[in-house]
């Protein structure tokens, strides 16, 4: 009885007035953040200067990019575009979760941009996708290395470092994942202590240049990447 006579009041005065909304819009009228902030200011009437000189008032200009914190972890749209690849990692016999992110390290005065996969000397490098072999080239830095697009042709996929090319490996060649292209080494400014391939991704321009791209850490994708699977060493 009580609770439909209730019901029935608010009704009627939601008809009349709208019972919810009233009391909300009835709650604002004081403010006391308002009143805090003016008053402090006219309270201080000597220890002002000191005050006014700590805050230099920089921090709000630096309101502006958040284009560069992007760019430092690696090309945001080649990373998607890697990611969409089914990959496996680059070595043979190395799980996915031994890898480690070492892109953004420094090396000397240039950031690495590039991850370390360290394996004995002579072990398996396969393409870690289909693609294209672009470019075998031989530099100071890299040692032998291998240039390799992705099908599309929009992404470089570089090796180096390495012992020596797979058996029969040129330039223009068709390779699918998992293929052996060449083994583990030390060429090029690596430490002969310790042989690792040297793995980078470049996002390629229009018209793509193999030498030429915006540096993407392989690292997410590789992460989740399957293991190449254990093959003999020729
Ligand atoms: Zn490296």
């Amino acid at each position: 009885m009580r609770r439909a006579s209730l019901l029935l009041a608010c009704a009627l005065a939601a008809v009349l007035a709208g019972c919810d909304r009233e009391v909300v819009t009835t709650v604002h009228p004081p403010r006391p953040d308002v009143q805090e902030n003016t008053v402090a200011q006219p309270q201080a009437p000597e220890p002002a200067p000191p005050q006014a000189a700590v805050p230099p008032e920089a921090p709000p200009a630096v309101s502006t990019a958040p284009l560069p914190a992007v760019r430092d972890a690696g090309d945001a749209q080649g990373a998607l575009l890697l990611a969409q690849r089914p990959l496996v990692v680059p070595v043979a016999g190395i799980a996915p979760s031994r890898l480690a992110d070492n892109f953004e390290q420094s090396r000397g005065s240039r950031k690495h941009e590039a991850i370390d996969i360290l394996a004995p000397a002579g072990t398996p490098v396969v393409a870690l996708d289909d693609g294209r072999i672009t470019k075998l080239f031989t530099s100071k830095p890299g040692g032998l290395t291998i240039y390799q697009y992705d099908p599309d042709g929009k992404l470089a996929y570089y090796y180096a470092h390495l012992q020596r090319y797979a058996e029969g490996l040129r330039e223009g060649q068709e390779v699918h994942r998992g293929d052996v292209i060449g083994y583990v080494g030390s060429t090029g400014n690596a430490d002969p202590g310790t042989p690792h391939l040297h793995f980078a991704v470049f996002r390629l321009g229009d018209p793509p240049k193999w030498w030429e791209g915006e540096a993407v850490n392989p690292y997410p994708a590789l992460s989740r990447a399957k293991a190449a699977e254990q093959v003999a060493a020729r």
